[in-house]
């Protein structure tokens, strides 16, 4: 199989959306019947996002295989609902560090390690990985245009497109602002040709140019942007906002986009039939003809970024989607109640999530969130941090250890509490005896490589809520934790009405927690998140949804 190879870039401004307009891309030219495969370059130091503050950075998401990537990896696969690969993330990092060994390794004895030809044929060699798989393989470049950072990406991709197999097709995408000044009303294009020129100047010529701007950009202005930047006009895509990022798909289509890539790959519209983009007009009206509302409260400690969180947001979504209501998701910073009355703030919502998350800080307030769920009978999530805080709660509260706490927090409560100490309930990974269910790395000095990521798998009980959602009884799911709920507690939990519905294969680790007389109370010690697709809602946030919806009817 030929794979062509598309490269997104971005201009003028970050957060312009370049991973949507690539996932929406993707999920065009699989509406026209081609296989592709999306991946992310970024130019940042650090080896993999999996140290970076989700407040500055946005979530970690992680792929079956256990790396920690971009979120944008996220979209690519809730748009494309192809499963990412560790293969299909990569930072400055990771490449410099991987030229770095093999120059220890004595790969390159004799020479003087350079930007150019090392970094850039390290970066080469990343993107073609998998070449011959899929018709299209779509590459997006993080950052912005004249970062010195992405110097070495740019350089990489240029290259590219002038070498390998003969044949070997490449476009190149831009991703600009097309501003709207308000004081003489008008749109303003000079930024984006002053970012095309930026690139010009490294050598890469756009071939389409997608235009973000609040709305449509009439054809005078496209067709100026065409004539300074020296393209096509029919490769100008005019990229206004959106109220709901579902409809990105169609809209880049309505505006051209793919058929302006297929045309520069020399695929003209003639002999392409249309695509069929049937899910994604069912997945449109799904978003907007809606019967109902529920309020969602969402306890965690990231809540000034909701990118914190993209995952979990787009999964509720994804949940209203499946029960035909808007889901309005109320963030809360956990920390306000840490010590006092969570009504104030809880009351009136549907349902409470808390999701997962890292320190102490705020876990108290969770702790207090997923009590207040626990004993008013509102629908609770517990996803990860937010099973195991749940867990700490009915421990205290029902099985009467006033002390239970975790030993991620062990000190910082010592600290806090005149050196009292906590009986942990949940434990570190690293105590436990290597089970055949997991390979989990030894913690050592390498922060990014002590943790459980990525899929494994899970029993779950017969005559359990989750059985009943999940209509199996045997799942896999993606983790990303060190930390794991004491299963000796099991016994007294259960005499609670506290189920541990969901366990590793070898019944050692606790995977899921439900409590059986509760309109809706599930945690779990895994990130179904990561898993929702629009146009296939995972069955947990379909089902916590309904049990919203449920709850708002009595109110
Ligand atoms: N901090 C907890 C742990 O490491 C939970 C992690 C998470 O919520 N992703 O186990």
């Amino acid at each position: 199989m030929k794979t062509r190879y598309i490269f997104v870039t971005g201009g003028v401004v970050s957060s312009l959306g370049k991973g949507l307009v690539m996932a929406s891309l993707g999920a065009l030219l699989q509406a026209r019947g081609f296989t592709v495969r999306l991946r992310k370059l970024d130019p940042y130091l650090n080896v993999d996002p999996g140290t970076m503050s989700p407040i500055e950075h946005g979530e970690v998401f992680v792929t079956d295989d256990g790396a920690e990537t971009d979120l944008d990896i996220g979209h690519y696969e809730r748009f494309t609902g192809v499963s990412a690969r560790s293969s299909d993330c990569v930072s400055a990092g990771r490449i410099y560090s991987t030229v770095l060994e093999k120059e220890r390794r004595g790969s390159f004895l004799g020479q003087t390690i350079q930007v150019i030809p090392h970094v850039t044929n390290e970066i080469k060699e990343f993107i073609a990985e998998g070449e011959g798989e899929t018709d299209f393989m779509l590459c997006e470049i993080g950052g912005t245009v004249g970062d010195i950072e992405g110097l070495p990406f740019y350089e990489a991709i240029r290259q590219f497109s002038q070498e390998g197999p003969a044949g070997r097709q490449c476009q190149f995408i831009h991703v600009t602002l097309v501003p709207h000044i308000d004081a003489c009303s008008e749109l303003k294009t000079k930024p984006t040709q002053h970012s095309v020129k930026e690139l010009r100047s490294i050598g890469i010529s756009p071939n389409v140019l997608v235009c973000r701007s609040e709305k449509p950009i009439p054809d005078k202005e496209r067709e100026k942007i065409a004539l300074f930047c020296n393209v096509r006009s029919d490769a100008v895509i005019s990229a206004p906002d959106l109220d709901s990022i579902y409809r990105a798909p169609i809209a880049y289509h309505r505006y051209g986009l793919d058929d302006a890539v297929l045309r520069g790959f020399g695929l003209s519209e003639g002999e392409e039939a249309d695509p069929d983009l049937g899910p994604w007009i069912d997945v449109s009206r799904r978003v907007s003809d809606v019967e109902g509302l529920v309020k969602v409260a969402i306890v965690g400690k990231y809540v000034g970024l909701e990118d914190a969180y993209k995952s979990i947001n787009e999964a509720l979504v994804h949940g209203g989607i499946a029960n035909c209501v808007r889901v309005e998701p109320r963030w809360i910073e956990a920390e306000v109640f840490e010590n006092k009355d969570p009504s104030g703030y809880l009351d009136g919502c549907n349902a409470i999530l808390v999701p997962g998350g890292f320190g102490e800080r705020g876990s108290e307030g969770k702790i207090r969130a997923a009590g207040f769920a626990r004993e008013r009978n509102i629908p609770y999530f517990g996803i990860c941090l937010g099973m195991q805080l749940a867990v700490i709660e009915m421990v205290r509260n029902l099985v009467g250890v006033r002390n239970a706490g975790s030993e991620e927090f062990e000190h910082e409560h010592a600290a806090a509490n005149g050196g009292r100490k906590t009986e942990n309930v949940i434990y570190y990974l690293g105590t436990w005896q290597k089970g055949e269910h997991t390979e989990v790395r030894q913690p050592g000095d390498d922060k990014g490589a002590t943790m459980r990521l990525g899929a494994y798998s899970a029993h779950l009980s017969d005559g359990s809520r989750v059985k009943k959602i999940y209509r199996s009884c045997r799942i896999s799911e993606r983790h990303r934790h060190r930390y794991e709920v004491d299963v000796g507690y099991r016994q007294q939990l259960e005499h609670h009405g506290v189920r541990f519905s969901g366990m590793s294969p070898d019944g050692k680790l606790p995977e899921i927690v439900e409590i059986s007389d509760h309109a809706w109370f599930v945690g779990v010690q895994f990130h179904p998140e990561l898993k929702s697709r629009p146009f296939d809602p995972h069955p947990l946030f379909a089902d916590f949804i309904r049990a919203a919806l449920q709850q708002s009817r009595l109110l």
